[in-house]
């Protein structure tokens, strides 16, 4: 079992170990991190907190062009970064994921995993409508791409004898409330995600290995605006449903990922962690 106080030190790659200040820099101080769909919106947003607090980090995605970009705007940000390395990765492979959390063993095993890549398809829609090779696509990024991601990390934990660490599996909120506008397959994949991260943060629990899911709103990346749009209709719909009355931005989630990868979260395990400005527990939203 480890303390408290234990968790408030980090082995280094070294296998030195360094007071952790939970008031500023250095949260991360020591750790190793993946982040898949780094080159996205709450992936790099994610990388630039981990970097800024001290990890390493090993950023990963399906786009070189993407990951380039994004490195560099890191790296522009976070001048002091420890290490930022990028790999090419489908997370959908499972040779890629497997190659890319060997990649870590010369710096010393991973401590810290986001699994963060995903999709939602712009053909994914209701029972009807939704094309079975979507279905298929959806499930073996969304789904798979993630057991990938925590089998290899929980074989990399333990290969490097860690007595902690820190799986974060991205959801979303529709894996917890019924949408009107479906995505069948988005739907279904975020909920597989939210069970099978319960079930592996149960089984671990006693080698020191967590596993939470997080579980954002609609946000403004990409992935959400992209397909809205300058539909303003289509976006309404889903803004009168937000108490604050508007979308969630990246950073809100990466602020939520970095606590629940930080040991600061050391009794937190097994959660649907939810930043949602309030969205799934509201009945009428102000006017
Ligand atoms: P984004 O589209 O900005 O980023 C996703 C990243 O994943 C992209 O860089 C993309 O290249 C990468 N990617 C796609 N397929 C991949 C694959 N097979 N292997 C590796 N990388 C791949 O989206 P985002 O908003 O940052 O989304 C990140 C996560 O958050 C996703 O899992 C998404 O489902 C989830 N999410 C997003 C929202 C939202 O409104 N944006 C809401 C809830 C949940």
């Amino acid at each position: 079992p480890v303390t408290p106080q234990e968790s408030s030190r980090s082995s280094s790659a070294t296998g030195k170990v360094q007071t952790i200040n939970s008031f500023g820099m250095g949260r991360l101080l020591g750790k190793n991190a993946i982040v898949t769909g780094a080159a996205g919106g709450i992936g790099l947003e994610t990388c630039i907190l981990f970097a800024k607090e001290g990890a390493n980090v090993l950023m990963a995605d399906i786009s070189k062009p993407a990951l380039d970009k994004a490195s560099s705007k890191l790296k522009q940000l976070v001048p002091s970064a420890h290490k930022v390395e990028i790999q090419v990765c489908d997370v959908s492979k499972e040779a890629d994921v497997k190659a890319l959390v060997d990649h870590l063993d010369t710096w010393g095993g991973v401590d810290i995993m986001f699994n963060n890549a995903g999709i939602m398809h712009a053909d994914d829609a209701d029972a009807i409508d939704t094309p079975e090779k979507i279905w298929d696509l959806t499930q073996a990024i969304n789904v798979k791409g993630v057991w990938f991601g925590c089998k290899h990390a929980v074989i990399s934990l333990r290969k490097h004898n860690k007595i902690r660490g820190s799986i974060i599996n991205t959801a979303s909120v529709v894996a917890l409330v019924g949408s009107a506008t479906p995505q069948l397959a988005y739907t279904a994949s975020k909920g597989a995600v939210l069970a099978m991260t319960r079930e592996l943060a149960i089984v671990h629990a006693r080698e020191g290995f967590r596993f939470n899911a997080l579980c954002p709103a609609p946000l403004n990346t990409p992935l959400l605006q992209d397909w809205l749009g300058d539909d303003q209709p289509k976006r309404y719909r889903r803004e009168i449903h937000f108490p604050s009355g508007r979308f969630g931005e990246a950073i809100e989630q990466a602020q939520a990922v970095l606590f629940l990868a930080s040991d600061e979260s050391s009794f937190v395990n097994g959660q649907d962690f939810v930043v949602d400005g309030g969205m799934t527990k509201a009945y009428v939203t102000p006017e």
